[in-house]
């Protein structure tokens, strides 16, 4: 698997809203605590850190509405 950058940007959600984990990256024989919401998962995300692809959907989700908000904030003051 190919190391990340360390300022590369977070993957976007595709349109579906839905992430594709289907592949074993994403996969960990150990359970860890999700980074999200501290309950035990095997997944690991895209940063290979534990979380439950609905955690990272979620938060994937609220950056982009926050993202939203701050460009329209700036565009408006
Ligand atoms: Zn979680």
């Amino acid at each position: 698997m190919p190391r990340r950058r360390r300022h590369e940007p977070r993957p976007k959600l595709p349109e579906s809203g839905v992430l594709d984990w289907t592949s074993s990256a994403h996969w960990s024989r150990e359970e860890r605590p999700c980074r999200y919401c501290g309950k035990l998962t095997h997944l690991r995300d895209s940063a290979r850190k534990p979380a439950h692809k609905t955690c990272a959907e979620d938060a994937l989700r609220r950056q982009a509405e926050e993202a939203a908000a701050a460009y329209e904030s700036a565009r408006l003051a």
